[in-house]
């Protein structure tokens, strides 16, 4: 008899979701609803190997939910059998520190943290929500992006403003994508057979999303997203850090309002900003073979964040054993791996030119012998992660 958990991450108009078997670590489902609140949404859903897909309009997360149950109906495994259910939670604020049951209390706190977190917490508290109602007899846990970062000294994750005004308002860096650099911190040690205790670390997060960590000993001490995952590394659509001061020069100057910042710093900056729209890393690197400047140019704007991040992770952990690239862009692109393994090679850094091959689909050293540093590819595993946590909970 497997031992079924299933996982949910729901966006605002999506719901991802796996149902693994915490026995084997299996997967014996996966699948995804698009699009909802709009007329054309769709759900797939995968299991044993076959694609199943249904199209129609999903109204809200209680109907989508209505839909993944129906889906489990027609094409299993039997949803009966699930044991847990591991939700997403993107912001834990200061309360949510570790993984944690969920009550009517978490859920009147997730709802008071909507505030720090308008775009991903409402969304969640509504899969929440309707999954209750979809299992209402099995333990249903949150797990927090924001988690693995509730370790950082305060020096870290203290921003030097005025401290009643932050402190009223609850104003600190708070770091995000927790789950996958907990994951991958932890894995790329064994992977190299190490303790995590005895290893510093420097977790690359690339994917659409960007975040690095400095880990030290497995316990996370720096990152580079703050109050909101908007800080840090230039990413596909968010511009990442920038002078705090554009933001009121935009107000005064360009008259644009404080959504319209938001806006445009989240949705229409980082790469899609700098190279006209390109936001996927395979279409940038097709503009840049192309000739096109502006891509070229966002590529190296990116880069340059990134190994500044990198320098001044190694000045904060005093001794680095490995650097570790992972998600979308870290897992496939090795164009851009190798450009960032360049411009560190003053400090010892190495890549292996015949390792640092596209398409890592399991952990890969791709450093040279003689590095350093070790450099890895680490493929993340949310779900996986979740799974785990949620297992560890409920018991
Ligand atoms: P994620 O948010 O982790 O799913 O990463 C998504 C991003 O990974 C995409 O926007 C692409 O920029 C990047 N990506 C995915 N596949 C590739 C690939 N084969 N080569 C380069 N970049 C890729």
């Amino acid at each position: 008899m497997p031992t079924p958990i299933l996982v949910l991450n729901c966006g605002s108009s999506s719901v991802k979701y796996q149902m693994i078997d915490i026995d084997n670590e299996e997967v014996l489902a996966s699948g995804m609803v698009e699009k909802i609140g709009l007329t054309d949404g769709n759900i797939t859903h995968t299991t044993g190997g076959h694609k199943e897909t249904i199209d129609e309009t999903i109204a809200d997360h209680t109907a989508a939910l209505a839909l993944v149950t129906r889906a489990f109906h027609t094409w299993g495994p039997p949803l009966e059998d699930v044991v847990a259910v591991g939700h997403r939670a993107v912001h834990g604020g200061e309360r949510f520190r570790e993984t944690t049951l969920i009550n009517d209390d978490v859920i009147d706190g997730l709802t008071e943290l909507s505030g720090l977190a308008p775009l991903h917490n409402p969304p969640g508290i509504a899969g929440i929500k309707a999954a209750q109602q979809a299992l209402p007899n099995v333990p249903h846990v949150a797990i927090f992006d924001t988690a693995f970062f509730s370790t950082l000294p305060p020096e870290a994750y203290t921003y030097a403003i005025d401290r009643e005004v932050a402190e009223k308002y609850h104003i600190r860096k708070y770091g995000f994508h927790g789950t996958s650099h907990s994951y991958v911190s932890k894995a790329s040690a064994e992977f190299l057979g190490k303790n995590v205790e005895d290893v510093n670390q420097i977790i690359c997060h690339m994917g659409n999303g960007a975040s690095i960590s400095a880990v030290r000993g497995g316990v996370a001490i720096e990152t580079s997203m703050g109050l909101t995952p908007l800080a840090g590394l230039v990413m596909g659509t968010r511009s990442g850090d920038i002078d705090p001061g554009i933001f009121s020069y935009l107000q005064r100057v360009a008259g644009m309002d404080a959504q319209q910042v938001d806006n445009l710093l989240n949705k229409q900056s980082g790469m899609a900003g700098l190279a006209d729209g390109a936001s996927d890393f395979r279409d940038l690197w097709a503009k840049i073979d192309a000739g096109d400047a502006n891509a070229a140019q966002a590529m190296d704007v990116y880069i340059h964040r990134l190994i500044s991040y990198i320098g001044a992770y190694m000045a904060v952990l005093g001794r680095v054993d490995m650097i570790v690239f992972t998600a979308g862009v870290g897992e496939n692109d090795n164009m851009t791996r190798a450009r960032i393994c360049d411009r560190l090679a003053g400090f010892g850094v190495k890549l292996d030119p015949a390792k640092n091959t596209p398409r890592n689909k399991d952990a890969t050293e791709i450093s040279a012998p003689d590095s350093s540093i070790a450099v890895l590819v680490v493929p993340t595993n949310e779900e996986l992660a979740m799974a785990r946590e949620t297992y560890r909970v409920m018991n």
